[in-house]
């Protein structure tokens, strides 16, 4: 078992976390919530321990069987976008990765409901936020092209890895008033889409960035 205490020493000094809190503000994120979630992470936890010492840089970093934990700025703004209308209720999350932005959703949002088709990648998140005390989510190994029938409608739906459209049982999962915020595009890079369900049949989308993600696969490993 990880002792957050012992493996924490030196890189959650107080500095190198107000640091990413200033270039998060300089990179435009405003929201009070999401700038604390982030603060307060422990990001070094979700990386390996050679990596450990980068954990607090803004940038992605490798996690294993080819994925990465997603940079903190990309994280931040996701969530802000999710949270840009009032917080969420129910939130599902597609891509659970290494579980980092599934703790930030965790600290900010009600009940969250995390989607995984790496089984290694799910049962090690599962057992680090439990090791947090995160008793908020709910975690499934499963393609995620199919969300989570069981509990939709959702509120917001955050996806943290690309298809080359927005996949519609996805957005049929949305409540409506409900908030997606997803990657969408090829290998290239990606457009980074604020999908909101305007009411039964209707969908409004917005582009908030270039980004550049994993693709969405399909089947479980
Ligand atoms: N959210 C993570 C980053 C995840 S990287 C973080 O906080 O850092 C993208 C993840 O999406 C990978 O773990 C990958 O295995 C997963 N993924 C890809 N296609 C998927 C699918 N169809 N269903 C569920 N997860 C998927």
């Amino acid at each position: 078992m990880m002792v957050a205490g012992v493996r924490g020493i030196g890189m959650t000094s107080a500095r190198t976390r107000d640091r990413l809190m200033q270039r998060l503000k300089e990179q435009g994120i405003r929201n009070p919530a999401v700038l604390n979630a982030i603060r307060s992470a422990p990001r070094h936890l979700f990386v390996d321990e050679a990596l450990a010492s980068r954990a607090y840089e803004d940038t992605a970093l490798p996690i294993g069987l080819g994925q990465t934990i997603s940079q903190p700025f990309i994280v931040a703004r996701m969530t802000e976008a999710l949270l840009e209308d009032g917080v969420p209720e129910k939130v599902l999350e597609v891509g659970t990765g290494c579980g980092y932005q599934t703790l930030i959703l965790a600290r900010l949002v009600p009940q969250v409901f995390t989607v995984e088709r790496l089984a290694a990648l799910q049962q090690r998140a599962r057992r680090t936020l439990n090791d947090l005390k995160i008793r908020n989510v709910r975690f499934k190994h499963a393609d995620g092209n199919w969300g989570w029938p069981q509990h939709a409608p959702y509120d917001g739906i955050l996806v943290t890895a690309a298809p080359e459209e927005v996949p519609a049982t996805l957005r049929e999962q949305l409540a409506v008033g409900g908030r997606m915020v997803i990657p969408v595009g090829g290998a290239g890079g990606q457009d980074l889409l604020l999908v909101t369900r305007t009411d039964g049949r209707n969908y409004t989308r917005k582009s908030l960035d270039r980004v550049s993600f994993v693709p969405l696969l399909e089947g479980t490993e």
